[in-house]
């Protein structure tokens, strides 16, 4: 364990409470910006209760449990109906019994499969059905909330349909049985995440093979299904699964790396370097269940002033890989690699990995617990950080501004359809790094194909945090998007080697 007792300057900067959403005139106190290194005294008791709160399918789901409720599948959109027993769509969580006007069970229904999505990162509610004798339980993701309410973004919300959950076979079914998965978006939106399966508790992950995906409704075939595991063609997935009595699975839209990955990461590094020091920011929690935002200021002797590498990540739930590639990236910063040692006597590196712990918990579509884009909430003169978690990441950066920390670059890990880079449409400097930066990485990996950089309009994105970077850090700023089914071993190689041209580019400018 390193030495944390090593006091530095004072610096008073304005926060905000951590559940308050007051605009950030409002501050309620002051502190140190040496705080932002001390753990709370509760914390490790804050961590341990952290888990899947209620959100909007858990609302659903206390109404499917309502054993008057039937369920009606309308398209690809889940209505419930109450106290009406009509269509074919019935509960598979709980016995029922119709009884006759005497009181005599007409009717009895018994239980086969079991279903979970009370665990932290689920999302989806079950809908069962028999089709030509066989089951099939349609696992609807419901968005946490269907328009943005953040400042600047009206509209509907980002197709990105996340999912999680647990099926299995109760022991009572005594024999193995086959059932047909479904998996669709509410509203419409495009099936986009292709299903992966984990027998053991966690430890193992694959990619679901034999996918169908249903492309279109014909007006005399029905239902036009084919096997594919194309993203983006079709509104829902399906498969067939076996599961013997006792069983049980978690199917999800990616292997979930959770918010419990992410701090056993930052601590893990923390505990391992000197030169890293953790840190802990406000952010937004009802609950008051989540220990406070996780962050790491890599910095030698604790020197505040120096030029800084700013990285974020996690603003968007589903967004895995963005996630575990920003993990390689920032591990390059930590190495012991002589160009590494070199890097940490010239520079800082601070890097916040999840601006949305609470989004990532309740299994979240895109949103913030408030219903909001957090890559919306960066701000503009007037409005924006009306929540913690980009407010405290602001309030510390400017925090290392007036300690003399000039900003030398920002960098915001993500994941999309396929890679590729985010950058506001400057001149200049910070263009000029920028689009360097991109050239070197088309040049070092070929084998990615040529890496798509994009230019942000300023007056659509202007609160996004690359351009607020941009404009008050004056750093140039990038987003880096990762496939959604980018391989673990792309991501490693090409995080790494991105981390290399990266610190090469910085260490070539002259003091
Ligand atoms: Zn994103």
């Amino acid at each position: 364990m390193k030495n944390r007792s090593r006091e530095f300057g004072l610096l008073t900067v304005a926060i905000l409470s951590i559940s308050g959403c007051a605009s950030p005139d409002n501050s309620v106190k002051a502190r140190a910006v040496t705080d932002y290194f001390l753990p709370p005294k509760s914390m490790e008791a804050q961590v341990g209760t952290a888990s899947n709160s209620k959100g909007s399918a858990g609302t659903v789901e206390g109404r499917l449990n309502d054993e008057n409720n039937t369920v009606l599948m309308d398209t690809a959109q889940a209505r419930v109906i109450s106290n009406e027993l009509t269509g074919n769509f019935v509960l598979p969580l709980r016995a029922w019994k119709v009884k006759g006007k005497n009181g005599e069970v007409v009717h009895e229904y018994k239980p086969t499969f079991s279903f979970s999505n009370n665990f932290p990162m689920a999302r989806g509610v079950p809908l069962f059905r028999m089709e030509q004798g066989k089951p099939v339980i349609t696992v609807v993701s419901l968005p946490e909330n269907l328009v943005s309410k953040g400042p600047s973004k009206p509209g509907s919300i980002n197709d990105s349909p996340w999912y999680s959950v647990k099926i299995g076979v109760l022991d009572s079914a005594k024999k193995s049985q086959t059932v047909t998965i479904e998996i669709t978006p509410a509203l419409g939106e495009p099936h986009r995440y292709n299903p992966w399966i984990c027998r053991n508790k966690g430890k193992d992950w694959q990619l679901i093979q034999n996918t169908e995906v249903l492309h279109y409704l014909d007006s005399k075939k029905g239902e036009v299904w084919s096997k594919t595991s194309l993203t983006q063609v079709g509104s829902r997935v399906r498969f067939d699964l076996t599961l013997s009595p006792g069983q049980q699975v978690h199917i999800a839209a990616q292997p979930p790396h959770s918010p419990r990955d992410i701090r056993n990461w930052v601590q893990r590094l923390c505990d391992k370097y000197d030169f890293a020091h953790q840190l802990y920011l406000p952010q937004s929690d009802e609950t008051n269940q989540l220990a406070p935002m996780p962050g790491i200021l890599v910095s030698k002797d604790k020197v505040l002033g120096r030029p800084t590498v700013v990285i974020v990540g996690g603003q968007h739930p589903p967004e895995v890989t963005g996630r575990i590639g920003l993990e390689h990236f920032s591990e390059a910063f930590f190495g012991p690699s002589a160009q590494g040692k070199k890097f940490r006597e010239r520079f800082n590196v601070v890097i916040i990995p999840m601006l949305n712990e609470r989004g990532m918990l309740d299994g979240h579509w895109r949103h913030n617990r408030g219903g909001i884009d957090s890559n919306r909430d960066w701000g503009t003169k007037q409005k924006g950080f009306n929540f913690p978690e980009t407010n405290s990441t602001r309030e510390l950066l400017l925090a290392l501004k007036k300690e003399g920390a000039t900003f030398v670059s920002f960098i915001d890990l993500h994941s999309t359809y396929g890679l590729k880079g985010y950058t506001p449409d400057v001149q200049g400097d910070q263009g000029e790094f920028i689009q360097t930066f991109m050239k070197e990485i088309n040049k070092q990996l070929p084998e990615l194909g040529n890496w798509k950089l994009v230019k942000l309009g300023t007056d659509k994105y202007e609160t996004i945090g690359a351009l607020w970077a941009s404009r008050v850090l004056n750093a140039p700023s990038i987003v880096l998007e990762y496939g959604d089914d980018t391989s673990a071993a792309k991501l490693k190689s090409f995080s790494e080697t991105a981390a290399k041209i990266f610190m090469t580019q910085l260490q070539s400018k002259a003091p």
